[in-house]
C-alpha cells in the first residue's frame, strides 16, 4: 500500500489523482490532502476520502474546516509548517506535487529532502531552483516522477532511469509539442483585447487559471523546456517546441539513429498521473482508449515567436542562468494575476516580463535565499512597473 499525500488535492490535478487512487483502494492510502482557503470542498473530500490529515495553508479556513470536521478524527493543520509536516512524515511515502506557483517550492522540496517518490506537476519549484531541486533529488535519494503531460511522455520515450541523470545516450532532440492555446489562430491585433475568460477556455485541456492563461500566452511551454533541461540534462537547443492542435502527441524523443518514439494518448491528466503514481507498473485511469481512426489527422507547425513572445524569454532566461528562471517565473506570475484580475492586458504579460528581466540583476543560484530573494525582487519590479505606468496616464 503506499500512503499519499497531495499538496493542492481540491485543485484540478489534485481531483484528477483523486479520481485515480478512488480506483485504487488497494493500491493507495491518503494520508493527508491539502488545499488554500477552499475549506467547503475541503471539507466534501474528507468525507469521501477520510485522509488522516489535512492541511488549509490559510489560517481562517482551517478553523472553519475544523469546526465542520468537529467529532471527526480527522486532524486539522495550518500554514506552511502544516504543508512540510505532511510531507515530511515518515509514514508517507508519496507526494504529489500540485500546489500552483512559487508557494509549492518549499513543500516540495521538504518532500525532496526527505527522499519520498515525488509526482512533480508543480512545475513552478523547479524552474525557479533548477539545479538546487536537482542535486537534492540526488542526495536525498528522492524518486523524482514528472506529471506535466509533455514531460511524463519524454520520461516515457527515454530509458529508464533518466530523470535526474546525464542526457540519455544516442539522444538527437527532444520534442515538445504544445496546442498553442485559445488563441492560436487569433488575429495578431485582437490580442490586445482578450478577456480572461477568453484565456481560460482551453480548445484540448481542463485546467485551473494560471496555467491556463500560460498556455494561451505559451509561457507553460517556455516553463516546460527548462523543466525539460533540468529533468533530462539536457540544454535549450536540445529541445524543439513545435505546435501540435490535437494535443494526442504529448511530446517526442528523437534518437541519432533516426528512430523518433512518441507517446499519445487522449487529453486527459490522469494518464500521466496513473502512470507515475504506479511506475514502474500501469494501472488503470480511467481513461478512455485513444482511438486513431477518430482522431485521423496530426499537425504539426511551427511556434511563431511573434505571436508567442513568452517563449523567446524562456530562452534567454535559460541562457543568463542563476536567477533568471526564478525572475522570469516569479514576474509571469504577478502579470497572470494581474490579468486575470483585469488589471492589465494580455498582450502587457510578455511584455512586462520583458521588462522585469531587463531590471533585475542574476546572481548565481547558490541557496535557496538567492532563489526566493529573486523571486521578491521581481515581484516588487513588476507591480513598480504597473503603478508608475498607472501614474503616467
Ligand atoms: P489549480 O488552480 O486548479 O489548483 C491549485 C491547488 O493549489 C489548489 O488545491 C489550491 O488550494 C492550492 N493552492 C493555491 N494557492 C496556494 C497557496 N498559497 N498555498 C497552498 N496551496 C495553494 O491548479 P492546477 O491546474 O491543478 O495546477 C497545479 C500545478 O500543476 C501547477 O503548477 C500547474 O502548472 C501544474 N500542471 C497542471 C496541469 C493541469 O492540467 N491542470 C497540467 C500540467 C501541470
Ligand atoms: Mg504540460
Amino acid at each position: 500500500m503506499r500512503q499519499v499525500t497531495i499538496l493542492g488535492a481540491t485543485g484540478s490535478i489534485g481531483q484528477s489523482t483523486l479520481d485515480i487512487i478512488a480506483l485504487h483502494p488497494d493500491r493507495f492510502e491518503l494520508y493527508a490532502l491539502t488545499a488554500n482557503t477552499s475549506h467547503q470542498e475541503m471539507l466534501r473530500l474528507c468525507t469521501r476520502f477520510k485522509p488522516k490529515l489535512v492541511v488549509m495553508r490559510d489560517l481562517e479556513s482551517s478553523k472553519l474546516l475544523k469546526r465542520s470536521l468537529k467529532g471527526s478524527t480527522i486532524k486539522v493543520l495550518s500554514g506552511e509548517e502544516g504543508l512540510v509536516q505532511v510531507v515530511v512524515a515518515d509514514e508517507v511515502d508519496t507526494v504529489v506535487a500540485a500546489i500552483v506557483g512559487a508557494v509549492g517550492l518549499i513543500p516540495t522540496l521538504a518532500a525532496v529532502k526527505a527522499g519520498k517518490r515525488i509526482l512533480l506537476a508543480n512545475k513552478e519549484s523547479l524552474v525557479m531552483t533548477g539545479a538546487l531541486f536537482i542535486d537534492a533529488v540526488k542526495q536525498h535519494a528522492a524518486e523524482l516522477l514528472p506529471v506535466d503531460s509533455e514531460h511524463n511522455a519524454i520520461f516515457q520515450c527515454l530509458p529508464k532511469g533518466s530523470v535526474g541523470q546525464d542526457a540519455a545516450q544516442g539522444l538527437n532532440k527532444i520534442i515538445l509539442t504544445g496546442s498553442g492555446g485559445p488563441f492560436r489562430d487569433t488575429d495578431l491585433a485582437e490580442l490586445d483585447n482578450v478577456t480572461p475568460e477568453q484565456a481560460c477556455n482551453h480548445p484540448n485541456w481542463d485546467m485551473g487559471p494560471k496555467i491556463s492563461v500560460d498556455s494561451a500566452t505559451m509561457m507553460n511551454k517556455g516553463l516546460e523546456m527548462i523543466e525539460a533541461c533540468w529533468l533530462f540534462s539536457v540544454d535549450e537547443a536540445d529541445v524543439d517546441i513545435v505546435l501540435h492542435r490535437q494535443s494526442i502527441v504529448h511530446s517526442m524523443v528523437s534518437y541519432k539513429d533516426g528512430s523518433v518514439i512518441a507517446q499519445m494518448g487522449n487529453p486527459d491528466m490522469r494518464t500521466p498521473i496513473a502512470n507515475a503514481l504506479a511506475w514502474p507498473e500501469r494501472i488503470a485511469s480511467g481513461v478512455e482508449p485513444l482511438n486513431l481512426l477518430q482522431v485521423s489527422q496530426l499537425d504539426f507547425t511551427l511556434a511563431d515567436s511573434a505571436r508567442f513572445p513568452c517563449l523567446e524569454l524562456a530562452r534567454a532566461a535559460w541562457h543568463l542562468g542563476g536567477t533568471a528562471m526564478a525572475v522570469l517565473n516569479a514576474a509571469n506570475e504577478v502579470a497572470v494575476e494581474l490579468f486575470l484580475k483585469r488589471e492589465i492586458k494580455f498582450t502587457d504579460i510578455a511584455l512586462l516580463i520583458g521588462k522585469v528581466m531587463e531590471k533585475t540583476e542574476v546572481v548565481a543560484v547558490t541557496d535557496l535565499d538567492s532563489v526566493l530573494n529573486a523571486d521578491a525582487a521581481a515581484r516588487r519590479i513588476l507591480h513598480e512597473l504597473v503603478r508608475q505606468r498607472a501614474r503616467s496616464l
